[in-house]
């Protein structure tokens, strides 16, 4: 019987374009780690991809990667980011002489790394293995058995398959896709003995077999919490995108009782971006994905819950509680509620396009869908940052994007440097003066009428995939009679609710609201979904932070 309580023996990889160098550096780790780890070496980034996808595929551990930064074709930053697709989990180290010092530190975020080692390292005693073996230790300590993978066997133009990989995808599950049409498509669903006539089909990693799961089927088997594992907190965090996030590591960090509820996937509009370049830290951007799974990583290092497919539905005073009642009727208690529900995609009202919506139109879903790109003459409707980010990052597996836009410029709507990104690819049209006013198609979308709102000309054009990022409202109806909000919906807190400095009408204590404060003591606001917010991801972040100091101060006082 073979032991199965016996550590797997991980491998090492390291890649290197000098033969020689790469011989010795191979020759190093194996006299020290031979005995327990497998040395796999390679002579350039592609042969060192290929290696590790093989390895992937056979279920294989990799626990460090080691990349020469100067290398042909890609660079040892190039490759360690394609590493990290097939192994996020690997610790990553970059060789460099003593002249690319920059351009590791630069790595450092780039690919996150974990070391860099300038070459020649002799003695390896002093200067290889003692950083070797910390990273192997800490590989150890983190959770590294692979993920058995989820697979997803679904329709191209089925709106709820593209829905389930969305979700999955947000949510960093990792799955695979299946069209139900292919060999291997057919062969598992013959499988699941499932007849294909109700997609999506999503096989989870217990092996169970859901037919069209919901998304909170979905997260119960796929290692999501969904339900609260107390009655009681200090901090109930309502939304899970960049001001929750923030909310819920500072509440956590800082000693709360701390739940976070989302109803759908963290991240929030934020892990819809491709890129995000403004945010402090990241001077070559960092994807909302990234960010996302670094801040939920931090929130439960930290010992916060998160809660996923959980959509909060009432809020209500009780006494010095305050109570967060969830769709199901279920409901938690909590002393303080921060309300960081953001801000949702604006629908386009144009004959034709809720039929399609899933099926060729997607509101913001450019990241899920970019591989069904690959060489289409694809559209985006919107002037603002969001449709200019999916416009750079679509045109690399697009044919065309052509960006249609009502107004006769980006200038007041868009940030400069993404006009320049854009002007600077050719595959990326900006129609100025445009609007979609139907859309067309059989089982999925297939032409678009556009208008010109310039002379009102219009004109029938071939598309099979449509973007929208027009703008987005916050959904806050049901927080209506509890807390008050604005004309648009936002929140109002603080210096926004007093009536001439003086405390607003119905609020009982003898202090004006907080900073963050509602009409509501004890429920703050950060975020999107402010009255006069900043609409951005630093800002919803450093208010979560802030909501979580006054959280601090309410509580003092009570
Ligand atoms: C594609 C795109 C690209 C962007 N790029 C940038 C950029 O480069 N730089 C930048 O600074 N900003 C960017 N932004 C804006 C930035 O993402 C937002 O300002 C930021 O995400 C706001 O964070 P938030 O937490 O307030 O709200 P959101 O990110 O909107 O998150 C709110 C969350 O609350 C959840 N929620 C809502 N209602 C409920 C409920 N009742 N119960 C439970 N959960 C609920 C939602 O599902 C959502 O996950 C971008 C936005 C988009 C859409």
């Amino acid at each position: 019987m073979p032991d199965t309580t016996e550590v797997p023996r991980t491998a090492i990889i390291t890649v290197d374009d000098d033969p020689g160098v790469s011989r010795a550096v191979a020759r190093d780790l194996r006299r020290r780690y031979g005995d327990r780890h497998r040395i796999v070496r390679a002579e350039s980034g592609s042969s060192a991809l290929d290696a590790l996808r093989q390895m992937k595929l056979r279920g294989d551990l990799v626990a460090l990667i080691l990349a020469d930064y100067r290398m042909p074709e890609m660079n040892g930053i190039e490759f360690l980011e394609r590493a990290m697709d097939v192994y996020p989990g690997a610790r990553r180290v970059l060789l460099t002489a003593y002249a690319d010092t920059g351009a590791a530190i630069d790595a450092i975020n780039i690919v996150d790394l974990d070391h860099y080692l300038l070459k020649p390292w002799d003695p390896p005693e002093e200067k290889l293995y003692p950083v070797v073996d910390a990273l192997l230790d800490s590989w150890l300590a983190s959770d590294h058995r692979p993920v058995p993978e989820t697979k997803v066997i679904g329709h191209r133009w089925s709106a709820r398959s593209s829905e389930v990989r969305e979700f999955l995808a947000r949510n960093q599950v990792p799955y695979r896709w299946y069209p139900s049409d292919e060999p291997e498509g057919l062969r598992l669903l013959e499988a699941a003995r499932a007849d294909g006539l109700k997609l999506p089909v999503v096989v989870a990693p217990d092996a169970a077999v859901l037919i069209e799961p919901t998304d909170a089927e979905l997260a119960s088997h796929v290692g999501l919490a969904t339900s609260p594992a107390k009655d009681f907190y200090d901090l109930v965090v309502i939304g899970g995108g960049p001001a929750g996030l923030g909310s819920a590591v500072y509440g956590a960090s800082e000693g709360l009782r701390t739940v976070l509820v989302e109803r759908t996937a963290t991240g929030g509009q934020a892990g819809q971006s491709s890129r995000i370049e403004n945010y402090l830290g990241f001077p070559d951007g960092v994807s909302g994905a990234q960010l996302t799974d670094r801040a939920r990583r931090q929130a439960a290092k930290f010992g916060a819950e998160v809660l996923t497919t959980r959509d909060v539905t009432s809020l209500e005073v009780k006494g010095s509680a305050r109570r967060v009642s969830f769709a199901d009727g279920t409901s938690i208690d909590t002393q303080t509620v921060i309300l960081a529900t953001g801000v949702a995609y604006r629908q386009l009202a144009a004959p034709g396009l809720a039929d399609f919506t899933g099926r060729g139109v997607y509101y913001g879903s450019a990241l899920t869908e970019a591989s069904a790109c690959l060489g289409q003459d694809i559209y985006i409707v919107g002037g603002a940052n969001s449709a200019g980010q999916a416009a750079v990052y679509l045109s690399r597996h697009a044919k065309s994007v052509t960006i249609l836009v009502r107004g006769s410029s980006l200038q007041r709507s868009m940030s400069y440097y993404l006009i320049k990104q854009i002007e600077d690819i050719p595959a990326i049209k900006v129609r100025h003066c445009t609007e979609v006013i139907a859309a067309d198609g059989s089982d999925h979308l297939e032409s678009l009428t556009l208008r010109s709102t310039a002379n009102g000309g219009t004109e029938i054009v071939d598309a099979q995939l449509l973007f929208l990022f027009i703008g987005a409202a916050p959904c806050t109806e049901w927080l209506d009679g509890v807390v008050r909000r604005d004309e648009h919906g936002f929140v109002l807190t603080g210096p926004d609710l007093a009536v001439n400095g003086e405390r607003p009408a119905g609020w009982e204590l003898d202090r004006l609201p907080y900073h963050l404060e509602t009409s509501v003591p004890g429920v703050f606001v950060a975020g999107d979904v402010r009255a006069e917010s900043a609409k951005r991801v630093a800002s919803a972040v450093g208010e979560g932070a802030m909501a979580v100091m006054l959280v601090h101060r309410y509580l003092e006082r009570l």
